[in-house]
């Protein structure tokens, strides 16, 4: 075992502090990476608060990792020492079940998260990114491509799969109007994939003080919803609208966005549940549908894709000693667009 340093929440209304545990003597199959850099994700925030009321405490939050491999284990093919890698919100999964698909492992029983998951036969909970090490199984690394820059590129691990999956799988291309509701973390990262996609973006956003950003990461239109002309002019305009929001916002007053049999996809993940309207969806055989991360194939494949097209994250570095902060100005919508610590700040 190695001693890990880190910073975890103790209760969910206690400030993030340092904490010291143990990671697990690596394997064969492992690899030890050193953490160099780990986005908050509002995912973060919801956990170490307890706001989905499934927090095990003392928790070590962080899915957005990116760092250097330190070491591998003796059946390790794919990876050497020296690699630049990343890891995301899940460091296993189901081998065992019936209905395991390997293309969709993140949504069977048995995903073990990064963080905040005790996996069968364990006694503690995984720990995350807030701290200086993981050992991971070679399955569940990925490669980051070399042209894009480690601090940037973590929030690609969580943020960037998020909205890459559903873009996919609702088929997103030239032609498709797509909407981003939320112009936070996930939502820029919508933006420039959707648009990279070759799809028409339009940001929903509280306000227009993002818009020139919006623009300028490949949206086509920028409208602000606190503005009641905003539901009047764009009624039946998108293919497909992606709610990012982590807050309990109407969801009916967006579904009458959609065109007949278009789909409003929530990945954002409110602590509350909203009512939804019958006549919403049934009019116009509209769906209402959710979407979560994605595999570790299709993660890769959104790294190549970012490889390729040159996007990152816009991030704010932040140290570990900052968290607190940091993570006030997330639930302001006052960051752009994404934190990230530099683990280096842990000393
Ligand atoms: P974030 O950076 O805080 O972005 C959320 C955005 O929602 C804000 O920037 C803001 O956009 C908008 N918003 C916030 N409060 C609002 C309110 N009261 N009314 C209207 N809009 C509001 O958070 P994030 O890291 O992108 O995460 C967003 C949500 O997705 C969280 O709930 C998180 O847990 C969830 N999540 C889900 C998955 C998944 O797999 N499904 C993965 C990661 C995260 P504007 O300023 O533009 O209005
Ligand atoms: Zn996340």
């Amino acid at each position: 075992m190695t001693q890990a340093k880190a910073y975890a929440a103790r209760g969910a209304d206690q400030a993030l502090a340092p904490f010291t545990f143990e990671r697990r003597t690596p394997g064969d199959e492992d690899v030890v990476i050193d953490i160099k850099y780990c986005g908050i994700c509002h995912s973060d925030i919801h956990t170490a608060r307890n706001e989905w009321s499934n927090t095990v405490y003392p928790v070590v939050p962080g899915h957005e990792i990116t760092g250097i491999v330190r070491s591998v284990g003796a059946k390790v093919s794919r990876f050497k020492e020296g690699d630049r890698v990343g890891v995301g919100c899940f460091v296993d999964s189901c081998v065992g079940c019936a209905t395991r698909d390997l293309d969709r492992e993140h949504y069977m029983p048995g995903l073990v998260q990064t963080y905040n998951t005790v996996a069968p036969g364990a006694d503690l909970p995984t720990y995350g990114g807030y701290s200086d090490h993981i050992v991971v199984k070679e399955g569940y690394v990925l490669s980051i491509p070399d042209n894009l820059a480690l601090d940037a590129a973590a929030p690609l691990l969580c943020a960037g799969i998020t909205l890459y999956s559903p873009l996919k799988h609702w088929k997103v291309g030239p032609g498709t109007k797509v909407a981003i509701l939320g112009m936070g973390g996930l939502g820029h990262m919508g933006v420039k994939l959707a648009a990279a996609m070759g799809a028409e973006v339009t940001v929903l956003s509280q306000t227009l003080s993002k818009k020139a950003d919006g623009l300028k990461m490949g949206a086509s239109h920028y409208y602000a919803t606190n503005d009641p002309a905003t539901f009047e002019a764009l009624q039946g305009a998108f293919d497909l609208i992606i709610c990012t929001v982590s807050a309990e916002i109407d969801w009916n007053l967006y579904l009458a966005l959609l065109k007949p049999e278009a789909t409003f996809v929530l990945v954002g993940a409110p602590e509350k549940p909203v009512p939804v309207s019958a006549f919403a969806i049934i009019m116009g055989r509209r769906g209402l549908a959710g979407s979560m991360i994605g595999s570790i194939k299709e993660t890769q494949e959104m790294l190549d894709f970012c490889g390729t097209h040159g996007i990152v994250s816009e991030i704010e570095l932040t140290s570990i000693q900052k968290l607190e902060s940091a993570y006030e100005r997330v639930i302001k919508s006052d960051v752009r667009y994404r934190f990230v610590i530099d683990m280096a700040s842990l000393g």
